[in-house]
């Protein structure tokens, strides 16, 4: 039997409605409080089950939902859970292995490059059972290691203190693997994210599709994996920006080992826009930061987008291509769209949308948590 909590009489909370979260306020308990980490049953007002979730009451987000039947998150089913993920991405050598609620695992984020794995436990409840993780992931996997980024600013406000370790207790070196065609660095330990932004792997390669003979800008290019599969693909020129010294080192020495002609910098893209409006392409990349962190800062973040699309449909050429992408939660597909279009109306291009793309299948969008829905691109052909 779980321990057992109620949505609050009166409380349109979204767990009602599908949602895999509820909220302090949202829920009642009789007597103590749960402990923090504690499998929890959630119920109605009419005391009907909404699901099991973990609890912790540091946090504002005090439950999130494992499961829709009122079960314990113990061994077996961290087990079935994990398996399932794992067999969902089988066959995808690199890539986001388990997802956190898209996955029914709230808080534990696995990433697979080859034969190492990241592992993030961004809940109590998760980090409680990391042990068990790590175990059946050993099983499962057999990864020659296991690197702990418990790193992620988030784990405090779940009380947690911020780690980074690897599973042996042993130093990893950065190593270079193949990904995409590409030889590129990977530092699991301090690298960006996780080492990769595994989410615009697909995107990678589908834009390089068009880079034949173009003369390529790919801002934002962080390790530079636009800018590497472009000029692979046959681009003309290829010029990456970022503000990360350590990303475009990395970018630019995996430019040297693939025998690559693709020149990287550091730089602020909007100051680089500024200081460049003479500058000529004809395919330009767009893969910012989340701009809107907050519901507070969407219109910030959508003055931010425009401005940075306007400068790209500026200095494009007649035929030109600009690929463009937002991974704000809060911003949705149809106000990226309206942005975009704001932009050439002011720049007075005439484009076309090639393509819509969308977040990859190893970062699923679980229906009824728009959180999980949060990467959307342009592909966008202009006229004149
Ligand atoms: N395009 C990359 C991912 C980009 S993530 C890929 O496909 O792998 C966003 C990047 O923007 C990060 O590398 C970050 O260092 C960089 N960044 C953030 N603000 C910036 C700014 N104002 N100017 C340039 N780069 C910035």
């Amino acid at each position: 039997m779980l321990r057992a909590i109620r949505i609050r009489p009166g409380r349109p909370a979204r767990a009602l409605r599908g949602h895999p979260w509820a909220f302090l306020g949202e829920v009642d308990f009789a007597g103590q409080p749960p402990q923090d980490g504690e499998c929890v049953e959630l119920s109605d007002v009419k005391g009907r089950c909404v699901g099991a979730g973990l609890w912790n009451g540091k946090s504002q987000i005090a439950w999130r939902r494992y499961s829709r039947r009122p079960i314990s998150l113990d061994g077996p089913l961290l087990e079935e859970l994990v398996t399932a993920a794992v067999q969902r991405r089988a066959g995808q050598p690199v890539c986001r292995l388990i997802w956190s609620e898209a996955d029914s695992l709230p808080g534990l984020v696995v990433d697979r490059y080859n034969d190492l794995l990241t592992v993030q436990a961004l809940t109590l409840g998760i980090d409680q059972r990391l042990g068990v993780i790590l175990d059946i992931l050993q099983r499962l996997l057999k990864p020659r290691e296991i690197v702990i980024r418990n790193d992620a600013p988030s784990r405090k406000l779940e009380g947690m203190d911020v780690e980074i370790r690897t599973a042996s207790g042993k130093v990893l070196e950065p190593s270079w693997m193949e990904v995409g065609g590409v030889q590129v660095k990977i530092d699991l330990v301090s690298g960006q994210k996780t080492g990769m932004y595994l989410d615009q792997l697909d995107q990678h390669a589908n834009v390089a599709k068009l880079a034949k003979g173009r003369r390529v800008l790919d801002a934002f290019c962080n390790q530079g994996g636009f800018g590497l599969a472009c000029a692979k693909a046959g681009a003309t020129s290829v010029l990456g920006l970022d503000s990360s010294e350590d990303a475009i080192a990395a970018a630019r020495s995996a430019a040297e080992r693939n025998g690559l002609n693709a020149s990287f910098e550091v730089a602020n893209v909007f100051d680089w826009f500024t200081e460049h409006r003479e500058a000529s392409f004809d395919l330009i990349i767009l893969d910012p930061p989340p701009f809107a962190r907050s519901k507070d800062s969407v219109d910030g973040a959508l003055r931010g987008y425009k401005e940075l699309n306007l400068r790209a449909l500026r200095l494009l050429a007649p035929g030109g291509i600009l690929a463009t992408y937002s991974c704000s939660h809060r911003v949705s597909e149809e106000m990226y769209l309206e942005v975009i279009e704001a932009a050439a109306s002011d720049a007075r291009r005439e484009a076309v949308v090639l393509e819509r793309t969308s977040q990859p299948a190893d970062h699923p969008v679980l229906l009824n948590f728009p959180e999980s829905r949060y990467l959307k691109g342009f592909i966008i052909e202009i006229r004149a």
